[in-house]
């Protein structure tokens, strides 16, 4: 993380370092470009300024040289004629000179338009090149004018050849300059003696490049305190041009491109000062577009980069979490498979164990059937055999009414006998009728009969409150009895060793359409009522089926130590049994202690006994 942060902020910093130097090469190449301008430019403006000095003097020199060659002033140059005064001051006049001299051989003056006094020219270099035959020119400041001039001064020819005197033109430089000052760019003109004697800036004028400069030259002369130092500047070269940077001037640029142009007609340098400030702004402000455009672009560039790195982060956790999710859901479902496969197996366990539960609980009750039938006719039986020795012993000893009553029992067991058949076969019959009346009491007695063996040996007080009037109900008889059964041999299982009194109330409670027959124990009372008429839901031990749904009775089937195993069927079943009748069983504890058991059964219509 702190990587890929650094690799961002050092992408950035090269990225600023790149467009600092970028728009340092653009704002170079502007500015060398826009000097080439200037330079062009000013080139044009100083050619276009010394043209004008350059032709403005010319007109004097040549003025000079036709004034020479004029007969009034050769004339009076050689002391022949008089009127040259008024021709020279006319002349003046017109041209705009400031004055028009003829001066001798000698150097002394003969006339002069200004005719301000006598001034002796002899020795001087103008003079001295006119008396040579060539055209003199000279520039000084003139104390006679007292101003800066310009002089030109041209031979007079003698008609036999030699010079006899000079014309002199004095020009007026103030005058020539008057027009173009303040104009720009800054140009001056320096002469040999290196001093700026003529400048479109008048700070300029005077400037002398050289301390101590020679105050006089072949065409110019100073009085050494007119003289000022030149303005202070520190040249710089920038791939051939020179560059001043200039100190204390107000009107000449600080910062200014130098060009020089020679002047030999006039034996000056024409000189012009290019201020360099408005390039520099142009090429600053290239420089600052390049950068600002480069700056947006990278910042365009730096947030889409962003945005789709923020978008790819964003993208990568949500496919982790996708990842991770489908990973979850893959397990879950594996384990849910697994857990599928582990509860079929398991149902199918179950309802093998239920099969076999089933299977061993039918073969327990054919069992118990065959113990059943055996013991209840072995016993009257063996009764009847010992009657029957009996009376036979009575009848040969000739008491034969003891004999008869022998007999008379052996009738009654086998009475008894017959009843015990008749329920079994009741038992057996598979019964497959609908619901029919059956009277109430009938059924009753029929299980007491069936479990009144059980009940002597066990010490069970059985208590039935039949009612006085036949109770008439809907239901299977055989089917009824069986529940009826169940619920006597439930109470005496649950009686089994307890040393309380064990005793059995049944009772039968008609309100009007409903019948309800109420079984009560004695016994511990249900441990989970809830659970009672679940299928295989046992207290006993799981093994044959203590009870009687098998139709059995307990009666004398000897199985002490029997009653307590069960398979918890029978209570499912009866239960079964009374909903097909269209009634009810509940269990619940009483609140006197034991089980309490209840079949609700629709009364029958008719009060008619049917069984
Ligand atoms: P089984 O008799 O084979 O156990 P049943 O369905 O007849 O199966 O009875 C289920 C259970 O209900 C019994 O195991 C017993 O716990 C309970 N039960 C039924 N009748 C009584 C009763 N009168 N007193 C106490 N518990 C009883």
């Amino acid at each position: 993380m702190l990587n890929a942060l650094q690799t961002r902020i050092l992408a950035v910093v090269a990225f600023l370092v790149a467009v600092a130097g970028l728009s340092a090469g653009i704002g170079w190449v502007g500015y060398m470009s826009a000097l080439d301008q200037l330079e062009q430019r000013g080139r044009s403006d100083l050619a276009l300024a010394s043209d004008r000095l350059t032709g403005e003097l010319q007109r004097y020199r040549e003025l000079a040289v036709l004034m020479a060659d004029h007969p009034t002033v050769a004339a009076t140059v050689q002391g022949r004629g008089a009127g040259a005064q008024d021709l020279l001051r006319q002349t003046a006049d017109k041209t705009g000179s400031l004055d028009i001299i003829v001066v001798s051989a000698a150097g002394g003056e003969v006339a002069s338009a200004s005719a301000t006094g006598a001034q002796r020219h002899g020795g001087k270099p103008y003079f001295e090149r006119a008396m040579d035959g060539a055209l003199g020119t000279y520039h000084q400041v003139n104390d006679r004018y007292g101003q800066r001039t310009f002089q030109f001064a041209a031979p007079i020819f003698s008609p036999d050849g030699p010079v006899a005197g000079a014309v002199i033109v004095v020009v007026n430089v103030d005058a020539v300059e008057a027009v173009w000052r303040g104009a720009r760019p800054t140009v001056f003109f320096t002469d040999e003696l290196g001093v700026a004697f003529i400048s479109n800036r008048s700070e300029l004028v005077f400037m002398a490049r050289q301390e101590g400069a020679a105050v006089q030259g072949a065409t110019a002369e100073y009085a050494p305190e007119v003289l000022q130092p030149f303005m202070t500047y520190s040249p710089i070269d920038r791939r051939g041009r020179t560059l001043w940077t200039v100190e204390d001037q107000r009107y000449v640029p600080a910062q200014a491109l130098h060009l020089s142009l020679p002047l030999p007609v006039i034996q000056m340098t024409g000189e012009a000062l290019l201020d360099v400030a408005p390039a520099q702004l142009l090429a600053r402000l290239q420089a600052g577009v390049a950068a600002a455009l480069c700056l947006a672009f990278g910042a365009m560039l730096f947030l889409a980069t962003e945005r789709r790195r923020t978008l790819a982060e964003a993208n990568a956790r949500l496919e982790s979490a996708v990842e991770r999710r489908t990973a979850e859901l893959s397990r879950t479902n594996a384990d849910l498979r697994h857990e599928v496969g582990e509860r079929i197996a398991t149902e199918a366990q179950l309802k093998k164990a239920q099969s076999d539960l089933v299977q061993a609980g039918k073969l327990s009750a054919l069992g118990q059937m065959s113990a059943g039938i055996s013991h209840e006719l072995n016993q009257p039986l063996m009764a009847i055999r010992s009657y029957a020795e009996n009376a036979e012993t009575f009848l040969e000893r000739g008491k034969a009414d003891v004999a008869g009553q022998n007999l008379g029992r052996i009738a009654e067991l086998a009475r008894r006998m017959g009843r015990i058949i008749k329920n079994l076969r009741a038992f057996a019959k598979q019964e497959s009728e609908g619901l029919t009346d059956v009277n109430l009491d009938g059924v009753v007695t029929a299980v007491l009969e069936i479990t009144q063996a059980r009940a002597k040996a066990d010490e069970v007080t059985v208590r039935w409150a039949a009612p006085d009037q036949p109770v008439i109900v809907r239901g299977g008889e055989v089917r009824l009895q069986q529940v009826v059964l169940n619920l006597v041999s439930n109470a005496m299982d649950a009686m089994e060793g307890q040393e309380a009194a064990k005793e059995i109330d049944i009772e039968v409670a008609a309100s009007g359409a409903r019948v309800d027959l109420l079984v009560r124990d004695t016994g511990p009372g249900l441990d989970e009522p809830d659970r009672i008429f679940d299928p295989f839901y046992t207290t006993k031990l799981v093994g044959q089926d203590g009870a009687g749904q098998n139709g059995m009775g307990q009666e004398g089937m000897g199985q002490e130590g029997m009653g307590q195993e069960g398979m918890g069927l029978g209570l499912s079943i009866s239960y079964g049994l009374v909903q097909s009748f269209g009634g009810m069983i509940r269990g619940r504890n009483h609140a006197g202690g034991g089980a309490e058991f209840t079949v609700t059964l629709d009364a029958a219509p008719t009060r008619k006994v049917a069984a």
